[in-house]
């Protein structure tokens, strides 16, 4: 079974695979660093990385390319309100979103494309598209892209757009009128701001020239699929397609993703509104990461996913279900043999688990399985019947499981550890939960020895000492869980 997923361009579930068999070579927009990235982008990076992952496992090889706009109006705007040459500027805001992507367990693409570093391919590629009649220069300098020039426009987008102005410009990256504009390919330079020396003048380039240049440099003219969030898919996807196209007379991209957004009471999380949260505004309010992670992914990316802090919650309690099962597993004494029933559950739990992810990357249907799986399972060994072999079989369902979500190893102190450290160094320590710093002024070896002191304590029959190490543990947000196969501890 093959991967159907859905297709902007034309309208349906279309298989994905690569076109020389080999890797998929796959470009997805990467972020405009001018401020910390909020979880509305990461829903889009997080889809994106379970799609790769995905077909990783199904055995597909990825050639995956993003790019990291580090020019751009407000990027300028507010390096120069900071006093700060843009690479400095921009450096923080890049540091920061590799180190978001990790705590959220994000693979990195195998090729992260920085605009500035690609000015000569974007030059060449506005030369190209001037060669074909497409461009034009004006007065001031800049670049226009001439839409009357690509007949098709609109095609990925479906906007009607009979009623196209021929000439009528728009110097701006982003705009949401339905009514086209020749829009800007190069920028001439304004007193003061970063600008290039180039062949067709002094400037920078628009947004939309990035992409392109940099999706073909590192994966041909035509490549297989082109993701972003929804918002690019007009006018920046649009006029991706339109400036590659007319330069190469070749199909840019066949396959086009987009993931709905991430709302807040029905509105787009954006940083316009307001209305967002970034990574570290939750790891403060004590939400770990894996759990911010499995929130993100668990509804399928061509949903639109409304924010609350109920489904982080819910979502820590999943993992903390599926952690513990995995925990008890590994560990339980087990005698050999294998019940049926549970080699049945297995076999179905994975055949569900691949065929809803097949199935247009489904996300919610590819969990079910796995936890109807973790509930048979655990009952099984409740009432011993779980054996050695089923074991065995249970595993590799959760092995590929995580090789999607990734959530079975606890990794989430580090990043929670991080953005406490952020907070302390940013004045913002105020806005951390309480529970958080008691509970982060203790390593994990400090609570390794505590629980080894209890569990002294208690074989000593010194009760009293016991019971304060627990209490202890507990106000500094550790929570211990005595079982058959010793003391588990967790952090709240
Ligand atoms: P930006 O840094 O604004 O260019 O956005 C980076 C990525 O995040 C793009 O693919 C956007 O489409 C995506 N994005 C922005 N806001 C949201 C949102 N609320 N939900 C999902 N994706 C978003
Ligand atoms: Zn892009």
């Amino acid at each position: 079974m093959t991967l159907r997923l859905f297709n902007t361009l034309t309208g349906q579930l279309d298989a994905l695979e690569p076109a020389d068999g080999t890797a998929l070579r796959m470009y997805a927009c990467g972020p405009t660093v001018y401020d910390f990235g909020h979880i509305g982008n990461f829903r889009t990076f997080l889809q994106v990385d379970v799609l790769r992952r995905f077909l990783k496992l199904s055995g597909t090889a990825v050639r995956h390319v993003m790019n990291i706009t580090d020019v751009d109006d407000k990027i300028i705007r507010n390096a120069g309100a900071a006093g700060l040459p843009i690479g400095e500027y921009t450096k923080q805001y890049v540091d920061a979103f590799f180190e978001d992507l990790e705590a959220l367990r994000v693979e990195r693409p195998e090729t992260i494309a920085r605009a500035t570093e690609h000015i000569p391919q974007m030059v060449a590629l506005i030369e190209r598209i001037a060669a074909a009649g497409a461009a034009y220069k004006v007065e001031d300098g800049s670049w226009y892209f001439r839409l009357a020039a690509f007949p098709e426009y609109g095609k990925l987008s479906k906007k009607d757009l009979s009623g196209m102005e021929d000439g009528a410009r728009v110097d701006v990256d982003e705009y949401e009128k339905d009514s086209a504009r020749d829009f800007a390919l190069w920028k001439a330079a304004k007193p003061g701001e970063t600008s290039w020396d180039t062949v067709i003048g002094r400037g920078r380039p628009g947004w939309h020239i990035e992409c392109s240049a940099m999706a073909m440099e590192y994966l041909g003219e035509s490549f297989e699929l082109h993701c972003g969030g929804e918002d690019l898919m007009f006018p920046h996807h649009e006029n991706e397609i339109a400036q590659s196209e007319t330069a190469t007379h070749k199909p840019f991209a066949r396959h086009w993703m987009h993931v709905r957004f991430l709302l807040v009471d029905g509105r787009k999380m954006s940083k316009s509104e307001g209305n967002f949260y970034t990574l570290r505004d939750l790891l403060l309010k004590g939400f770990k990461a894996s759990a911010i992670r499995l929130a993100l992914i668990s509804v399928p990316y061509r949903r639109p996913l409304n924010f609350t802090f109920d489904s982080l919650a819910d979502a820590t309690n999943a993992i903390d279900r599926l952690r513990t099962f995995r925990a008890r597993l590994i560990a339980a004494d087990i005698a050999a043999g294998e019940n049926p029933q549970l080699q049945e559950a297995a076999k179905n739990a994975r055949a569900g688990f691949f065929a809803a992810l097949n199935n247009d990357l489904n996300t919610a249907d590819a969990l079910a399985p796995v936890f109807e799986l973790v509930r048979a399972a655990n009952a099984a060994m409740d009432g011993g019947q779980l054996f050695a072999a089923d074991r065995d079989a249970i595993l590799p369902v959760l092995g590929d499981f995580d090789a999607v979500f990734d959530l079975l190893e606890d990794r989430d102190a580090e990043p929670t550890r991080r953005a406490l450290e952020w907070a302390k160094a940013s004045g913002r320590i105020g806005e951390v939960a309480p529970e958080l710093i008691a509970a982060q002024s203790l390593s994990d070896a400090d609570v390794e020895a505590l629980v080894a002191e209890r569990t002294a304590a208690k074989k000593a029959r010194n009760f009293a000492r016991a019971d304060a190490i627990r209490a202890e543990l507990a106000e500094k947000g550790v929570i211990l869980e005595d079982s058959k196969d010793g003391v588990r501890w967790k952090r709240k």
